[in-house]
């Protein structure tokens, strides 16, 4: 038998191998169910067999309304994180390749367009082998698995098809995980679901995106937008209020600055009303500006929705258990815990929380530790730094400019802020109006840090190491007194001497002042 047929569970044994100190109720069947294999679910799993717990998963795709389907592992690493990291790089490098010239690189052909059936199969080839390495570690870590919906029957008891048709099955656990996550919203207009694809489909889509209208200006809006146009399409973004609300209002500007510089087109206060199939197949799309009323239409080759996720509750039967939701999501207090104690749930399907994936990652582990090894720790969700991946990518950790200002007063807080040149920006001659950093600090004592915000090249990587800084109660004076890295584009939090109050000039005058 192959390896793959050996993988292939197509229903639950009721055998777990059992390795450490957990002794679970003889009554159920498991420990411990999990509804969802994605990055909250898998680390719940894993985390909850390493204490002896007897564990089964549950994961299931819904093909999209464009028939896209995908394997184990939720949407990090098959339609989100992943997948747009290695989009995002393949237009970095096509604007390393263009600054490669001026280093003296002999390009003969400055031309040169990227491969988009390539790109998309390398890419999935990829998120292919990490299905794989997923279902492997799963089997080596003696976690069950069955790839079907699991859905409650009662409180204790999930029921789920199993492949190939047959009578459905049902297993009953003591504890229960919901980790099902969300799926990319469509709009209630004509033609949304028939013509438009989301995030879930692009990573694999087979034809060149060419002229494309993305709709949304969040972070899956923002980020398709800038990796389609710097592989070579025309992305326009639509705006229904402002860009990337809710994140910092003078970083979100100098973002959607950046972009429009680089060709990203904007309709502002925009909402569609329609998507129609021309004769020649490309798209009409007509949509109406919610400030001045006025109608109008384009037409384009791709419709991207980026409007938001709705969480995956509606399969659920979740009032057969009597767990309590809110919008589509579901309720739960510090401990992770639902109404119902015995259920829980991590990940995107938590109300009120961030949706991403170290979230989701470390606060299933830690449900799975609370639940079966005897800790008592709880999820922080405070502080999390998060980067929107554009091409100057913008990275946070802790509070906005207004989100301080709304808690501790205008007269309590100082900003201190500045543009900057990266070194590496100045051969090749880069733009450097959108190279902006600052650290939102109370104004007494040493001044402890609320929130730091960098716009700059590899803002992810330099921001990371920040928020652990910031967690452990970073100050002005700390930071002021910290040795910077030269020449690096992170030593400029090392060198934040300007104040907004101050009302000086703060654009650098040279790369080393
Ligand atoms: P999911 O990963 O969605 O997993 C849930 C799984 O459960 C899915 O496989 C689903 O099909 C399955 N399921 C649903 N219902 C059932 C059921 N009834 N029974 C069985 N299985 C079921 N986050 C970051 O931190 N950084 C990024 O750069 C980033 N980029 C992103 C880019 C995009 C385009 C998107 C869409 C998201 C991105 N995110 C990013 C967010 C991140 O992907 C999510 O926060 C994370 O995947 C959530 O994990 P989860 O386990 O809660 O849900
Ligand atoms: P967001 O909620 O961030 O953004 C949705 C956008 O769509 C907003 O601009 C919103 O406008 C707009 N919108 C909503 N409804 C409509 C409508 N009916 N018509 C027109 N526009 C509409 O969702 P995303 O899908 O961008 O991202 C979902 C989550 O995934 C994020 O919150 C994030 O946590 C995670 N993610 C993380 C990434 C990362 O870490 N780099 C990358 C991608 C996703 P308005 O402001 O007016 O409501």
């Amino acid at each position: 038998m192959s390896l793959f047929k050996l993988l292939r569970i197509s229903g639950p044994s009721r055998f777990s191998a059992r390795s450490a100190a957990y002794v679970g109720k003889a009554k159920y069947d498991y420990d411990l169910v999990v509804l969802g294999g994605g990055s909250a679910g898998l680390a719940c799993a894993k985390e909850a067999v390493d204490s002896g717990a007897r564990v089964l998963c549950f994961d299931y795709v819904k093909p999209t309304p464009a028939g896209t389907r995908w394997g184990l592992g939720g949407t990090c690493v098959n339609v989100g994180c992943i997948p747009k990291k290695l989009m995002h790089q393949a237009s970095l490098l096509g604007e390393a390749v263009h600054e490669a010239v001026a280093y003296g690189w002999n390009v003969n052909d400055q031309n040169i367009k990227p491969d988009w059936k390539k790109l998309v199969k390398s890419v999935q080839n990829h998120i292919k082998s990490v299905n794989w390495v997923t279902r492997v570690d799963l089997r080596d870590k003696k976690v069950e698995y069955v790839n079907s919906m699991g859905a409650f029957v009662d409180p204790h008891t999930i029921e789920y098809s199993v492949k190939g048709g047959g009578p459905k099955q049902q297993v009953t656990s003591e504890y229960i995980v919901v980790a099902v996550g969300g799926r990319p919203r469509y709009p209630p207009i004509l033609g949304a679901t028939e013509f438009g694809i989301t995030s879930d489909d692009i990573f694999s889509y087979e034809e060149e995106p060419g002229r494309t209208l993305v709709v949304g200006a969040g972070y899956v809006g923002l980020e398709c937008a800038c990796f389609l146009k710097g592989l070579g399409y025309d992305p326009t973004v639509m705006v229904r209020s402002i860009v990337l609300r809710g994140f910092d209002r003078q970083m979100s500007d100098l973002l959607e600055a950046m972009m429009s510089e680089r060709g990203v087109h904007f309709l502002h206060t925009t909402i569609p009303s329609s998507v129609e199939r021309q004769g020649d197949g490309r798209l009409l799309v007509k949509y109406r500006n919610t400030t001045t009323e006025q109608e109008d239409s384009d037409i384009f080759d791709t419709v991207l929705w980026a409007i938001g996720r709705k969480g995956l509750i509606e399969d659920l039967n979740l009032p057969a258990a009597g767990v309590q939701t809110k919008n589509d999501k579901i309720v739960v207090d510090g401990t992770e815990a639902t109404n119902v104690p015995h259920i829980f749930a991590v990940g995107d399907i938590i109300h009120g929380r961030p949706e991403l994936t170290p979230v989701a990652i470390l606060s299933g582990r830690l449900l799975a530790r609370r639940l079966f090894a005897g800790s008592k720790q709880l999820m922080d969700y405070a502080d999390v730094a998060t980067t929107v991946f554009t091409p100057l990518e913008y990275s946070c950790v802790g509070m906005s400019e207004e989100m301080a200002i709304q808690t501790h007063g205008q007269d309590n807080i100082e900003v201190f802020h500045g543009y900057y040149k990266p070194t590496e920006f100045f051969i090749p001659q880069k733009s450097v109006r959108q190279c902006y950093l600052k650290a939102v600090a109370e104004i007494t004592g040493d001044q402890k840090i609320l929130g730091l915000h960098y716009i700059g090249p590899v803002a992810g990587e330099v921001i990371q190491g920040f928020a652990a800084a910031l967690k452990s109660g970073l100050t002005v004076k700390t930071l002021l007194n910290t040795v910077g890295i030269h020449p690096t584009t992170a030593e400029e939090f090392t060198r934040l001497s300007i104040t907004k109050r101050s009302g000086r000039d703060p654009t650098p005058s040279s790369c080393c002042s």
